[in-house]
């Protein structure tokens, strides 16, 4: 698929996020497309439900399967805003997910690439293509924003510790 494309459906995936927002929740948004339609789409739950599994991902993979009457999901598309923790790694194989698209990367948490990848992991049954970077600077934008508002620092000490645009800062703690 192209570029351009997969910008469109992850700029989706980013007003998703911010949704997230609302309910004070870390703001991560994921959808499910195929065949150039979304079937579902979710923003991460965790505080607002109190449920560790409420990732956007998670949520995003179950209405999708709901909606196509399948626990496998073949021929969609996941994009997410930020690279996915273990757990959401690990539901995208069990989907059989042939394609994962996320945003920023995620250094402290990601298992598509960064400290784990469990999705081209050779001894799994299942490996999903990846595309990783869409709209990265848009999406670690978001997350940055929510965390500075959450742990303000004291003025003239902001420089640097944001790390790069894509990535996330380095206090946060996997929390997606
Ligand atoms: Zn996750």
């Amino acid at each position: 698929m192209s570029q351009l494309t997969h910008k469109v459906w992850m700029d989706r995936a980013l007003a998703e996020a911010k949704l997230a927002l609302a309910h004070d929740d870390v703001p991560v948004g994921a959808v499910v497309v195929q065949g150039g339609r979304v079937v579902a789409q979710a923003h991460n739950r965790r505080e607002v439900e109190a449920d560790p599994t409420a990732h956007a991902e998670i949520l995003a993979l179950r209405a999708a399967a709901q909606a196509l009457g399948s626990w496998r999901l073949d021929g969609c598309s996941l994009y997410v805003t930020l690279e996915p923790c273990t757990m959401c790694a690990g539901a995208v194989v069990l989907a059989r997910l042939p394609e994962l698209v996320y945003g920023a990367v995620d250094p402290k948490a990601g298992a598509a690439g960064s400290l784990f990848d469990l999705v081209r992991e050779p001894r799994l049954n299942h490996r999903v293509q990846v595309v990783t970077g869409v709209l990265a600077e848009e999406c670690g934008a978001v997350l940055r924003t929510f965390f500075q508002s959450r742990r303000p620092q004291p003025a003239g000490c902001r420089g640097g510790a944001a790390g790069t645009a894509a990535t996330l800062p380095a206090t946060r703690g996997g929390v997606a």
